[in-house]
């Protein structure tokens, strides 16, 4: 049956590839984007031309009152919604000593309030539904640490720890939430990390190389459909923590 997903930062990267999958599944799609409107535009132009349902809506999930915005957006259109998928992200490399106040406010406001922002949004119909999936997309980092990366590895860790705990707090109301993990993934978020550090991490990867973004909206399609799966962290990272 078709579903109503939200994803937001669907614009690019692992976001644009869970929109694609979804949308071919025949679910509406609100796509949610930040400052990437052309992409956003061009992704649901090829969608509308394959017959599939793809919305997009500009918001900064950072903040309330455009989180506010989006929600209310998706109820006005479709009613309910069914699927949150928290995906948007940004990734900072810094010492920790050389960490701001402004970085690390930009980096847990964007990784991790945005979830806390979405879902109480979002919570409020899915209740009164009794139904309802949220999937967030944390990372490796949040469960083994990331030198140079503390800000990001906090947010990440603090999202899981918020699937774990919503997902007890709201599964008496049919509600799940999972978490994805992902490892190192070909995306503009890793186009600064040199060829030969590059080979360094694929080095330490069992199955010998970087995720794809299809990999990690696999995962996504598999957690929808799964309906005994909850409160839980699933890695999708080629072995490279196990
Ligand atoms: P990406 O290619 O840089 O894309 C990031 C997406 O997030 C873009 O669509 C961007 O939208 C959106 N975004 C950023 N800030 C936003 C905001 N304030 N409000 C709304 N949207 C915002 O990154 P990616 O690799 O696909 O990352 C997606 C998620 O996977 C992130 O949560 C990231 O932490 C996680 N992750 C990635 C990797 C990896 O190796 N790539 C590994 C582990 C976890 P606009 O372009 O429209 O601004």
């Amino acid at each position: 049956m078709n579903k109503t997903v939200i994803i937001t930062g669907g614009s690019r990267g692992i976001g644009e590839a869970i929109v694609k999958e979804l949308a071919k599944e025949g679910h509406n799609i609100i796509l949610n984007y930040n400052k990437s409107e052309q992409k956003a535009k061009k992704i649901q132009e090829e969608s509308t031309k394959n017959g599939q349902h793809v919305e997009i809506f500009q918001a900064d999930v950072s903040k309330r009152e455009e989180v506010k915005k989006l929600v209310n957006f998706a109820i006005s259109k479709y009613k309910n919604i069914d699927i949150l998928i928290n995906n948007a992200g940004i990734s900072q490399t810094k010492l920790f000593t050389d960490i701001t106040q402004e970085d690390w406010n930009t980096i847990i406001n964007t990784n991790l309030t945005s979830a806390f922002h979405m879902c109480q949004e979002v919570l409020p119909n899915m209740i009164h539904n009794k139904k309802g999936c949220i999937i967030n997309i944390s990372s490796i980092w949040g469960t083994t640490g990331a030198s140079c990366e503390v800000h990001y590895s906090v947010a990440k860790a603090g999202l899981d720890g918020l699937t774990k705990a919503l997902a007890k707090e709201v599964g008496p109301s049919n509600i799940r939430v999972n978490s994805i993990a992902p490892g190192i993934i070909e995306t503009d978020m890793n186009k600064n990390i040199s060829r030969s550090d590059k080979n360094d991490i694929i080095s330490e990867i069992p199955l010998g190389r970087i995720g794809s973004t299809l990999e990690i909206a696999k995962a996504v399609k598999w957690l929808i459909e799964d309906e005994y799966v909850t409160g839980q962290i699933i890695s999708v990272n080629g072995g490279w923590n196990i």
